[in-house]
């Protein structure tokens, strides 16, 4: 839900959404296409119980063909309002809930396997750099953490930075420094479009891994990335961990925590399959990750 200037906008970017959640579950290896809806209003302002019922009978009289679930703008809480209407919801009260833990944990294994392909086994060795420490990029800081790696975290928000600096120790960046800092891992996860012409070139890092939507502001910057020798992982591989937890509501029985996480660690082979299929076919993983979903979409001959 969003404040959208007008009604051409959501709609073009509902199709960049929906594009994006079909490749994404295509790569993950879900049993689902690819389907986003967006509502038009500003969520702090506009939204109601009345709203959020209407857009659920929507999404009941398409019969199951598309589940909708949290994001941008929504909470569980607007889920259990939409479940009122239709049983074509998920993570609702008593189902996967919240998907952004489940998001953090599979960047972390994106991250250890980004490494791995690199050369590296150990985190405890490496330094990672994290842009935007809300809901995905604070879970992900205490994995980090956890498994040794020395961490340098930066938002926007100076009281979220500094409660995780505190809790975390890791240490404190500038927003416009962030992706500089020489690291092993830069890992934006805060707004799309960080990885662009004027950003590529100040980039300090071995490897790109992190969960923001669209970091490439254009394809050509998965061309530059490479002349820079940076190994990108593609933005929609490293962040399925949230789908991945969605989707384990979907199996008999319903949610399983236990089953879900472990389904998440397959982020980690997902991601290694991407980078393998670039080097061996000397392409940008940017393309190697379309060609592996297009391939399972069966939209390559
Ligand atoms: P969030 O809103 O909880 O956190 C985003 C953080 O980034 C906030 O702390 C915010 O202050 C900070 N931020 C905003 N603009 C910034 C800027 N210019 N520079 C530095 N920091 C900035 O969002 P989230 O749920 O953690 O999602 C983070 C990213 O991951 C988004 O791009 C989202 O689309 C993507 N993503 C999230 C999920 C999920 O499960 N939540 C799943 C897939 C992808």
């Amino acid at each position: 839900m969003r404040a959208y200037a007008n009604e051409d906008d959501a709609v073009t970017d509902v199709l960049r959404l929906s594009r994006g959640m079909s490749y994404k579950n295509a790569t993950a290896g879900l049993a689902l296409g690819g389907g986003k809806a967006v509502i038009l209003g500003d969520p702090r302002t506009d939204k109601t119980h009345a709203l959020l019922e209407a857009y659920g009978r929507a999404v009941h009289r398409l019969g199951g063909a598309y589940l909708t679930a949290e994001d941008v703008g929504t909470t569980q809480t607007d889920m259990d309002a939409i479940k009122s209407v239709t049983p074509y919801v998920t993570g609702a009260t008593g189902g996967s809930g919240d998907p952004s833990p489940a998001t953090a944990l599979g960047v972390f294994h994106a991250i250890t396997a980004t490494l791995r392909f690199l050369g590296d086994s150990d985190l405890s060795t490496s330094h990672v750099v994290v842009l935007g420490v809300g809901k995905v990029g604070g879970d992900l800081v205490d994995h980090l953490v956890e498994a040794g790696a020395r961490v340098t975290i930066s938002d926007v928000d100076p009281v979220r930075v500094a409660d995780v600096a505190t809790r975390t120790g890791a240490a404190i960046v500038g927003v416009d420094e962030a992706h500089r800092v020489p690291c092993d891992v830069f890992s934006p996860c805060a707004l799309g479009g960080i990885l662009n012409e004027l950003t590529i070139p100040q980039l300090e890092c071995r490897a790109v891994v992190g969960a923001a939507n669209n970091q490439l502001a254009v394809d050509a910057d998965g061309d530059r990335l490479a002349a820079r020798g940076v190994l990108y992982a593609p933005d929609y591989v490293v962040n399925a961990g949230g789908v991945i937890n969605i989707f384990d509501e979907l199996q008999d029985g319903g949610y399983e925590p236990d089953r879900a996480r472990r389904a998440v660690e397959a982020v980690a082979t997902n991601l290694t399959t991407v980078l393998e299929v670039a080097r061996a076919d000397l392409i940008t993983p940017a393309e190697a990750a379309d060609r592996v979903a297009e391939l399972r979409l069966g939209l390559t001959p």
